[in-house]
C-alpha cells in the first residue's frame, strides 16, 4: 500500500483492532492488515467518523461495507497466504479485497454494481493495490480466473452455490454467509477432494442478498 494518509484515524484504528481481538480474532496477519487499511476511505463522507465503529455503514445502492468484526471473521476463516488466488463476490466499498491485498494475496473481485465497482476500484488503486475487478453475477464465480485457493462471498445466499465450489483447487476455502434472507450461519467450506467438502458452521451473521442464478431471484429485490 502506498503511504497514503496513513497518520489519520491511526489510535481509532488501533483501538479497532484491540476490540477485534478482545472478540477473539487471533490471526496476526489478519489483524495487522486491518490495522493498517484506512477503513475510513472506504465510506462515503457523511460517515468517515463512524468508520473505525464496529459496524457496518452504507454505501449507496442500498448496499454496505461490512461491520469490521465480521471482515476479521471471514477473513480469519479463510486462511489467507501470501500468493493466494481469491476470488470476493461482493466488492462493494473495496475494503475487503483492501485487507485481502495487504495480506499478499492476488485478488479478483466481483459486483453486481457497476457504480460500486467503479468508485471501489478507484479506492483500491489511489492506495496502490492491484486488484481485478469486474461487474457480474459473482454467484456462478469468475471461471475466466479460476480455480482459486480461496472464495470470499460477502452476501446471503440461499444454498450453496454448485459453480463457486467447482471454480475451488483442492485444499481450497470458501467462506459464504448461507440461510434466509433474516438471518444466517457461516459456511467455512474447504475441499478436501474433488467431490468431498469438510462445512464448519458459524452462528447468527447477517448479511444483504446475494442476488444471482445461484444466489436470491432478482425480481424478489427489483424495488430495492
Ligand atoms: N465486501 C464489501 C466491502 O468490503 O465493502 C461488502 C459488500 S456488501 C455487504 C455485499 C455486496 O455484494 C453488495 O455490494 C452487493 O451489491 C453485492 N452482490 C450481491 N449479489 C451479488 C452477485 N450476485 N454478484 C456480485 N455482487 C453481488
Amino acid at each position: 500500500m502506498k503511504n497514503f494518509n496513513l497518520g489519520k484515524f491511526e489510535d481509532e484504528r488501533k483501538a479497532m483492532v484491540e476490540l477485534l481481538r478482545r472478540r477473539g480474532i487471533k490471526d496476526e496477519n489478519v489483524l495487522r492488515a486491518m490495522e493498517k487499511v484506512p477503513r475510513h476511505l472506504f465510506v462515503p463522507e457523511a460517515f468517515i467518523h463512524y468508520a473505525y465503529e464496529d459496524s457496518a455503514l452504507p454505501i449507496g445502492c442500498s448496499q454496505t461495507i461490512s461491520q469490521p468484526y465480521t471482515v476479521a471473521v471471514m477473513t480469519e476463516a479463510l486462511e489467507v497466504k501470501p500468493g493466494d488466488k481469491i476470488l470476493e463476490v461482493g466488492t462493494g466499498s473495496g475494503y475487503q479485497a483492501a485487507i485481502l491485498a495487504e495480506m499478499g494475496a492476488q485478488v479478483f473481485t466481483i459486483e453486481r454494481f457497476e457504480e460500486l465497482l467503479k468508485k471501489a476500484l478507484e479506492t483500491l488503486s489511489k492506495l496502490g493495490y492491484n486488484v481485478v475487478g469486474t461487474v457480474g453475477d459473482g454467484s456462478i464465480g469468475w471461471s475466466e480466473f479460476a480455480p482459486y485457493d480461496g472464495i470470499i462471498v460477502t452476501a446471503a445466499a440461499p444454498k450453496i452455490p454448485k459453480s463457486l465450489v467447482n471454480q475451488l483447487k483442492i485444499n481450497g476455502r470458501l467462506v459464504i454467509p448461507i440461510g434466509d434472507l433474516e438471518v444466517q450461519e457461516l459456511y467455512i467450506i474447504k475441499k478436501i477432494e474433488e467431490h468431498k467438502l469438510d462445512i464448519k458452521k458459524k452462528f447468527g451473521f447477517k448479511f444483504v442478498p446475494l442476488i444471482g442464478k445461484e444466489g436470491w431471484s432478482e425480481e424478489r429485490f427489483r424495488n430495492n
